[in-house]
């Protein structure tokens, strides 16, 4: 994990002026969850041709797995106390005797809103308190003088600079390609894309000398207003467990109870223990 990240409320501000380099950043299937409908696709699958991590293609193939790129579920169906299906948003149903939901809390609503026993999931995603994330993919005629791949700005616009060109190996015919990242951005997610892009260049010339001169060929500004959740305190208590009231259903995802606050890690982690809680299943 990119230290940090998403650790920081409204106004609460980091208080060194400092720049950093930081080194770290994230057979046959047993029993009745072989036939698990996980049905959502992932943030790589947009625009990319090749959206499944490495050899997971093989994998997937090598259990029988089905996976559906773009696919978006519209509701679960459960009958009598367990989980019967996913009805897909093209109205599809997919018949299955365990589902794993493990899409967003903000986006849980409509797929389980009609379920007996999900009362206290509905009312976690209603308590979680989101949090903004700013990115800005920056395309620059020149490098700015950053001296590692990532580096972090304090008292800044900017939280993290991302030297992309440098960590892809190659530069864009586009321009040199920095990530931008702002956590907690409550200030900059209200602004229109070129007063993000005017104000993420301020930072960086007021850090880097040679972005002084620096000039932008191109911008593409991704607000993410719900990117992640505070992690105040109580919040563990209101998290849901992966294990449901219903038969055959688990929920997984950053937002349910794990060992983490919102990260990669605790996402990893709650979808073990969904299909742990699915194993049982009769
Ligand atoms: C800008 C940004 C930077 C981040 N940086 C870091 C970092 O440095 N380190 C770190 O550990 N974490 C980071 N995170 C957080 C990390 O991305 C999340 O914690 C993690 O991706 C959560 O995984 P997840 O599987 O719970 O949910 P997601 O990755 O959000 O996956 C849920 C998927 O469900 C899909 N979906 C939603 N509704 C439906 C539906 N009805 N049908 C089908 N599919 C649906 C969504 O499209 C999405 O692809 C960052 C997040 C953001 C936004």
């Amino acid at each position: 994990m990119a230290g940090g990240f998403g650790r920081t409320e409204r106004g609460a501000a980091p208080g060194v002026r400092a720049r950093a380099g930081v080194g770290d950043a994230n057979g046959q299937q047993e029993g009745p969850a072989a036939r698990t409908a996980r049905v959502q696709h992932r943030l790589s699958d947009r625009g990319s041709a090749d959206p499944l991590p490495h050899g997971a293609e093989k994998v997937f193939a090598e259990k029988g797995v089905d996976v559906r790129l773009r696919a978006k579920a519209a509701r679960v169906e459960v009958d009598g106390g367990r989980v019967r299906g996913v009805t897909m948003a093209d109205g599809e149903l997919i018949p299955a005797d365990a589902v794993i939901v493990a899409v967003p809390a903000w986006d849980v609503g409509g797929l389980l809103e009609h379920v007996p026993g999900t009362e206290k999931i509905a009312a976690a995603t209603q308590k979680l308190v989101p949090i903004p994330i700013m990115s800005v993919n920056l395309y620059l005629d020149r490098p700015i003088g950053t001296t590692h791949p990532w580096e972090t700005l304090l008292e800044s616009d900017v939280h993290w600079v991302f030297d992309r060109t440098v960590m892809h190996g190659k530069r864009s015919s586009a321009g040199h390609l920095y990530a931008l990242t702002t956590c907690a951005s409550y200030d900059l997610i209200e602004l229109r894309a070129p007063e993000v892009i005017e104000r993420c260049m301020a930072s960086l010339r007021s850090i880097y000398p040679l972005a002084e001169d620096a000039r932008v060929v191109h911008a593409h500004v991704v607000p993410w207003r719900k990117a992640t959740f505070s992690s105040r305190p109580g919040t563990g208590t209101i998290r849901p467990d992966q294990r449901t009231a219903v038969e055959g259903l688990a929920l997984a995802g950053d937002w349910t109870r794990n060992d983490w606050p919102t990260t990669m890690e605790g996402a990893a982690q709650s979808a073990a223990r969904a299909v742990d809680a699915l194993r049982t299943i009769s």
